[in-house]
């Protein structure tokens, strides 16, 4: 699932490569998969790319205007989530025949190709075109949080964001609250800011929150990182995340070698060390389960 800096990474990327990059023309064969339709795909025909960005787990491409003459229109852009399967590719030739996976094809004037497609058996990840103007109206931008990465609230509006009687894990995970942070980097952050993922946003300190926010800053940061080091295009459509903590119960704590434990729910997993997060109580069954709706 790319969270904030995998999504980050493939912006960074596509931005170098595609900015300035004049479109032909674009299509959705995956049925689901756009969710706009006004203003149509066609009117990128004949733009130019001007940025890939991110908004929280968002891609954002924005679309240059057309000024004058009958293919006059605004600024535009393409709002795109990934959800868990899917991926943004940039392929330098026209990449062969619409296969199934695929969700969205941009073709370029220079013969490349930008190509949404989905792995899996779910039809998830979605496209919107829109006006640009209309962009941080849309409902999937405008109930996310402020940004978890490069500069998440200080401590006393985060300690206002989590005040809430629900666990820190599924809050922190919650884009409402703060936008970028998904089920593997929730593990990471938790761990490097020893707090139980069970604990209670509204039951931090102040020094809980300090080291919170340290801690959102420093794991998110330094896997965007080892991305800048390890990721160029093509991107892999497995990305190899650096993970410490999350899927790696059983194995030693980094910091102090004690087993790492894990909670095991239907679609996620917690993973977290007893001694430097649960003052070294063991909770492996589902009994938190009702908690962390
Ligand atoms: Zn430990």
């Amino acid at each position: 699932m790319p969270e904030l800096p995998e999504v980050e990474i493939v912006a960074r990327r596509l931005n170098d490569a595609l900015r300035g990059a004049a479109i032909e023309s674009a299509v959705a064969p995956g049925i689901n998969a756009l969710k706009t339709f006004d203003p149509p795909l066609a009117a990128l025909a004949g733009r130019e790319v001007a940025a890939v960005g991110r908004r929280g787990k968002n891609l954002v491409v924005r679309i240059d205007g057309l000024r004058g003459g009958d293919g006059a229109g605004p600024p535009l852009a393409l709002l795109i989530h990934l959800m868990s399967a899917g991926r943004l590719q940039l392929y330098g030739k026209r990449a062969g025949p619409r296969d199934r996976t695929s969700r969205l094809l941009v073709r370029l004037h220079d013969g490349r190709e930008l190509r949404l497609r989905e792995f899996g058996s779910k039809q998830a990840a979605w496209v919107k075109l829109l006006r640009a103007e209309e962009l941080e109206r849309d409902e999937a931008l405008a109930k996310l949080g402020p940004e978890a990465w490069p500069d998440p609230p200080e401590p006393s509006g985060l300690g206002e964001l989590l005040r809430a009687p629900r666990p820190l894990h599924a809050l922190l995970r919650d884009q409402r609250t703060i936008a970028g942070i998904g089920r593997s980097w929730v593990d990471e952050i938790l761990w490097g800011a020893q707090l139980s993922p069970f604990k209670r946003g509204g039951d931090l300190q102040g020094e809980d929150l300090g080291r919170l926010r340290e801690a959102i800053v420093t794991t998110l940061g330094g896997a965007i990182e080892h991305y800048e080091r390890t990721v160029s295009l093509p991107i892999p459509d497995k990305l190899p995340m650096p993970l410490r903590v999350h899927r790696h119960e059983g194995e030693p704590c980094p910091r102090c070698g004690t087993k790492l434990q894990a909670v095991h729910f239907e679609d996620y997993i917690i993973a977290y060390c007893p001694h430097c997060q649960t003052d070294g109580r063991v909770l492996k069954d589902r009994r938190m389960l009702r908690l962390l709706k």
